[in-house]
C-alpha cells in the first residue's frame, strides 16, 4: 500500500468499515511509515474531540482538511 491508498482509506479505517485484509494493509503502512502514522495520530485527536463534544464523525469540512495535509505529504514525499 502507498500513501495515496492510505489516503482514500483514511475515514473507512477510522471508522472501522474496512475489510480485514485492507485493515491489515493500511496498518501496515502505518507501521513502516513515520509521516501517515503521524497524521493519524492527529487525526485521532480530533476524532476523540468530536466524540467529547457528542459527534461521532468529523465533518466533512475536517475530513477534507486531514485528508488534504495527508496528500501533501504524499506529494512532499514523492520522487
Ligand atoms: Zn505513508
Amino acid at each position: 500500500m502507498k500513501c495515496g491508498d492510505l489516503a482514500e482509506k483514511l475515514t473507512d479505517l477510522m471508522e472501522g468499515d474496512l475489510e480485514e485484509a485492507e485493515e491489515a494493509a493500511a496498518l501496515e503502512h502505518l507501521a513502516t511509515c513515520q509521516a501517515c502514522e503521524t497524521v493519524l495520530a492527529e487525526t485521532r485527536d480530533v476524532t476523540e474531540l468530536a466524540r467529547d463534544h457528542g459527534r461521532v464523525l468529523l465533518s466533512e469540512g475536517d475530513q477534507d482538511r486531514l485528508l488534504s495535509r495527508l496528500l501533501q505529504h504524499v506529494d512532499d514525499s514523492a520522487e
